[in-house]
């Protein structure tokens, strides 16, 4: 089911996440399959359970269309970041319209656990550091709205996220 995503200035964007339990209850893998079927509809290329209006800690990483994996990161932490920085354009399906630069650390190691409750560990430099760094982000309420070091498409559509 394609689930409609909250858009800033909703509050649900800035409420503190719980960590999943495991066993993943029916919910929770229902949710994770509504993600996947509203990113890709979105085209998207990550989605965060707040976005969704679901305060869990719990995103997903989807890159098919790069060629890049298509995971879920549930209660992750990024447990190193590199001192060397990148600046790219990102956007947010929270903030439809609007695109600007943000930087980052371009290499970071992440933790979570995968459907199984597994504990798994990446390291990565590329596409999934940045959109990881993006979803777990939102899971500390951070949005790039907060940290947008220039705007290059939608200034005009500011103000009404910013509310
Ligand atoms: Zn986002």
């Amino acid at each position: 089911m394609i689930l409609p995503i909250v858009k800033l200035p909703a509050q649900v964007l800035r409420r503190p996440v719980e960590d999943v339990k495991f066993p993943l209850n029916k919910n929770v893998r229902r949710l994770l399959k509504d993600m996947l079927e509203t990113v890709i509809h979105a085209d998207g290329i990550g989605l965060a359970a707040p976005q969704i209006g679901k305060d869990l800690n719990l995103a997903l990483i989807y890159l098919e269309q790069t060629g890049g994996p298509t995971f879920p990161i549930i209660n992750p932490k990024i447990t190193h970041h590199s001192k060397e920085m990148v600046k790219i354009e990102e956007g947010c399906l929270s903030m439809p319209g609007v695109y600007g630069t943000v930087a980052r650390p371009k290499k970071i190691t992440i933790q979570y656990l995968d459907i199984n409750g597994e504990e798994q560990t990446i390291t990565d430099n590329g596409w999934v550091a940045r959109v990881a760094q993006h979803e777990v982000d939102h899971l500390l309420q951070t949005l790039i709205i907060d940290k947008l070091e220039k705007v290059t498409q939608g200034q005009e559509l500011l103000p009404k996220y910013q509310k």
